[in-house]
């Protein structure tokens, strides 16, 4: 529904959630293996109100880092900026090494770091695609302040209208 996707759009305040997981969930609230590519959405250190949204490509290794407002990361040329750096990390307390690796299609020596073992290049990818699966992923963790029924949650007779 367009209704819908507009309400997702205009959540663009991201809240910190409680951690779930022993990881960074406030510096690294969303990481995934998905499209392609190692992405996520990385907190600012210095700006709480901000947050980038960076990605490591599977195979080419290309990297991209911007705000969720599609600003260019200033920090990443030609080598992986902070973000693009804790989002590594993250990803590989979560899923673990080899798997990160596996999806990435990267080589890691034994005992090896990830971002060391890449080289990729710096690609600009478009930050609202990841941003949107974020907001989408919050949803699950933290149903927003709203009367309007959710379209995930359909299934669950108690949310009402079901006589
Ligand atoms: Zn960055």
């Amino acid at each position: 529904m367009d209704a819908d996707k507009a309400a997702w759009e205009q959540r663009s305040v991201v809240r910190v959630v409680t951690p779930v997981e022993p990881r960074k969930l406030a510096k690294v609230p969303f990481a995934e293996l998905a499209d392609g590519r190692l992405q996520g959405v990385v907190s600012s250190g210095s700006d709480i109100e901000r947050v980038y949204v960076s990605s490591i490509a599977a195979g080419t290794h290309a990297m991209s880092c911007s705000t969720n407002n599609n600003r260019p990361c200033g920090a990443l040329h030609g080598y992986a900026c902070k973000h693009v750096r804790m989002l590594a990390e993250e990803a590989v307390l979560q899923y673990g090494l080899d798997r990160v690796a596996r999806y990435l299609r990267v080589e890691v020596p034994e005992g090896g770091d990830l971002m060391r073992s890449l080289n990729g290049s710096v690609e600009r990818t478009p930050a609202a695609v990841v941003f949107s699966r974020f907001l989408r992923h919050l949803a699950y963790l933290e149903v927003p302040d709203s009367t309007e029924p959710l379209a995930e949650l359909h299934w669950f007779p108690a949310m009402g209208a079901v006589r």
